[in-house]
């Protein structure tokens, strides 16, 4: 099978997403999003017994600075503002020629931030449940999220869906967690049909400290990605990312079992526009032509 370019301009003609004018920001079309529901679909199937919750793709801006989420990428937080003008400064608003600027001027920041990572809203709740059971907890979480990193690459949105199980317990729990998800997808690469690299990998932390905090992630082995062609075969694309934090989020957000120490974490991520794209790269961008048992692993 002949690989498929997956450009904006061929997505955009295929009526397969749609523009707004923002980069990185994109409609997306009925297939698009029953392929989605596929791929939900299927990695619902491969775990038991995860808590679901669902958050809408804000965070408390109390919840944002605890989590220390400004310190390690700044750079790709969004904050967001509203109006805080009078009606002297709306009527001016109004009658202006230059309503962009007059609004931008008259804008403050509210106690919302956007979500940057679908796991984000849940620590402040697994912290006010009290002592973690011996067993921990699992959950899965699915949400936009926003990045500002504005792009015409396809595999870079702003806004875009991660998929996540996050478990909460001891290191062990933890690591038995990453370890069984780093087979399991393995397995659901080969379901549908993709040909995967797992690797060792590295946030995009800011700034020059952020290159040594890199470095070490990627010298203790806390984030593998597995990698798919997407928009270059020489050049792949993080799907999913297999994240331990240790006790990051443990100490931030104060998760402890009752013997008093600090629970550690880690998540599986993945993201359900890359992986929806690796498959049109993989199997063209008509998916009714795509063979049975893929559609049959997808539902569509
Ligand atoms: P991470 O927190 O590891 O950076 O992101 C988790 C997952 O979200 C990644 O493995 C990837 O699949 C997805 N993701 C991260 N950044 C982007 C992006 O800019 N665009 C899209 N479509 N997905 C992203
Ligand atoms: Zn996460």
């Amino acid at each position: 099978m002949v690989e498929q370019d997956v450009t904006l301009n061929a997505l955009f003609e295929a009526g397969i997403w749609i523009e707004t004018g923002t980069p990185g920001v994109y409609g997306k079309s009925a297939m698009f999003e029953a392929i989605i529901d596929g791929l939900e679909a299927l990695v619902t199937e491969a775990e038991t017994g995860a808590e679901r919750v669902r958050f809408p793709p804000a965070l408390a801006e109390s919840t944002f600075i605890q989590s220390g989420y400004y310190k390690n990428f700044p750079h790709l937080a969004a904050h967001v503002h509203a109006f805080c003008g009078c009606e002297k400064t709306h009527a001016s608003l109004v009658q202006s020629k230059d309503p962009l600027d007059q609004w931008r001027d008259n804008l403050a920041a509210t106690d919302i931030v956007l979500t940057p990572a679908a796991c984000y809203p849940l620590y402040p709740l697994a912290a006010r449940r009290g002592p973690l059971p011996a067993d921990g907890w699992l959950f899965d979480v699915q949400s936009y999220c926003f990045r500002r990193e504005p792009s015409d690459s396809p595999d870079r949105l702003q806004m875009f869906r991660m998929r996540e199980y996050v478990r909460i317990g001891s290191p062990q729990q933890v690591a038995d967690f990453r370890n069984a998800w780093l087979e399991r997808s393995k397995d659901m690469m080969s379901t549908l049909g993709l040909d995967y690299h797992l690797d060792v990998a590295n946030d995009p932390f800011f700034g020059r400290a952020g290159r040594l905090m890199a470095t070490s992630q990627r010298e203790q082995a806390l984030k593998f990605e597995m990698l798919l062609p997407v928009i270059d075969a020489e050049r792949r694309t993080a799907c999913l990312s297999f994240n331990y934090h240790q006790d990051h989020f443990g100490t931030t957000f104060d998760i402890r079992p009752a013997d008093g120490s600090v629970a550690h974490t880690g998540c599986v991520g993945f993201g359900l526009e890359r992986l929806t794209l690796a498959l049109l790269r993989r199997h063209g961008l008509a998916p009714q032509t795509w063979s049975a048992d893929l559609k049959r692993a997808l539902q569509l």
